[in-house]
């Protein structure tokens, strides 16, 4: 017979022929004359029905079971579901004992308490939902960069850069090794990426139009409901730009602009913002997403590109802050001029010798737009497997 998935049987243009579907046992009812049984297969949310006479019962059948069924596809006569599949063999594939399952796949439970539970927490339709528009969202990221011109290339993992000094690296060296940098494995002293950025910008010296999307490393000490250890951040650099608009106009509904010179309202000039800050500011401006452009210079990475024509010392950076999540995205004009680096960083300013030209860039967090796009409160519940201080269970 034909093997079918359950959301293909739905389209009901097999009914009559014979089928087999695999999949996981979503609820099962054994009654006098027939046995009900609910099988998804991940194909769709909906489970299809199977039923079939009570001497096919099992012992090991039951809920949270792999089973494979043969049958004949047939029209339901109950209106809840097009077609099911009236068995005439069921095979028990894989095991499972109920009273072993940690929760009741029915019940409602929040997110934070299936998250205990990261191998069994993609059965429930929360969140193989939410795994699906992942899915979805991750493509659509690459189909909007692939239909405006940009080359993808994938960055390092391990690096010898520490991108802006940060205190957020982690070190890696082969189990064993003294971490002096004789003897160590690169000889150089090396780290999980924080930002593809350097790698971009290496690239944007002959591709005007550059991304990434790939995992990104940093050893954050918070218990944040925005900040993972290991999080996945789609970064972009474009060559020959001429303001931070170049950069802003890769979001749409790019119209609603805030100076971080905010007068007298908090925060103070001088002071970087904080979740409250980037809160207030979003509800400010009427609860939309909002660009804070022009920080002061001090307080953006020695690369953010200087507004000497300000009359106050600014970097041309900018933020992007939305609604429950705070800040999104951070991008800036990269400085391309060798002799305002030339005081900075070393390795940098060999980037700016052989045709250094104006350029800007950007990182999003990619699981703080799943948020944001699905008002998920913790970002630990938009990823597969969470990786958190304390925490990297599976
Ligand atoms: P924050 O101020 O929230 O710590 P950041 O300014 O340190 O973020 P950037 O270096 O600008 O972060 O990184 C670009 C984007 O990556 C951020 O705008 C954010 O969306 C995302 N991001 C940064 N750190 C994390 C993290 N630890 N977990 C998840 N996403 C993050
Ligand atoms: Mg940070
Ligand atoms: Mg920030
Ligand atoms: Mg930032």
């Amino acid at each position: 017979p034909t093997k079918l998935r359950v959301s293909e049987a739905f389209l009901d243009a097999q009914v009559g022929e014979k089928v087999r579907i695999q999949g996981w046992v979503r609820s099962f009812r054994p009654q006098k004359q027939n046995l009900f049984l609910h099988v998804n297969d991940g194909s769709s949310l909906k489970s299809l029905q199977v039923i079939a006479p009570a001497a096919m019962n099992d012992p090991l059948l039951g809920f949270g079971c792999a089973v494979e069924v043969r049958g004949i596809l047939k029209k339901s006569p109950h209106s809840k579901q097009p077609v099911e599949l009236e068995a005439e063999q069921i095979w028990v594939i894989g095991e499972c004992n109920p009273v072993d399952f940690p929760f009741k796949i029915k019940e409602r439970h929040s997110l934070e308490y299936i998250r205990q539970f990261l191998h069994l927490r993609c059965r429930t339709n929360a969140f193989s939902s939410l795994l699906r528009i992942r899915s979805e969202a991750t493509a659509a990221v690459h189909s909007y960069f692939k239909n405006n011109g940009f080359l993808l290339v994938h960055t390092p993992t391990i690096t010898s850069n520490d991108c802006e000094g940060a205190g957020e690296l982690f070190q890696v060296e082969p189990p064993g090794t003294t971490f002096a940098n004789e003897g160590s494995f690169f000889s150089v002293p090396v780290y999980l990426t924080v930002s593809g950025q350097l790698h971009l910008e290496v690239m944007s010296g002959a591709f005007p139009r550059v991304y990434t999307f790939g995992p990104t490393f940093r050893a954050e000490n918070s218990q944040s409901r925005r900040h993972l250890a290991e999080f996945f951040m789609v970064e972009a650099e474009i060559s020959f730009t001429e303001s931070i608009e170049d950069l802003t106009k890769v979001w749409k509904n790019g119209e609603n602009y805030v100076h971080a010179d905010l007068g007298s309202s908090s925060p103070q000039w001088g002071c970087d913002l904080m979740t409250e800050h980037e809160k207030f500011l979003v509800k400010h401006c009427g609860n939309i997403p909002v660009f804070v452009t022009d920080y002061p210079h001090d307080l953006k990475p020695f690369y953010a590109r200087d507004n000497q024509d300000h009359p106050k010392h600014t970097a041309a950076a900018v933020d992007l802050l939305v609604p429950g999540v705070g800040e999104l995205s951070g991008g800036s004009l990269r400085e391309e001029r060798l002799d305002l680096l030339r005081s900075r960083l070393g390795e940098y300013l060999d980037l700016r010798r052989f045709g250094s030209v104006p350029h800007g860039g950007f990182g999003l967090g990619f699981e703080r737009y799943l948020q944001c796009i699905l008002g998920v409160d913790n970002i630990k519940d938009v990823i597969p497997f969470p990786r958190f201080s304390h925490s990297c269970l599976l």
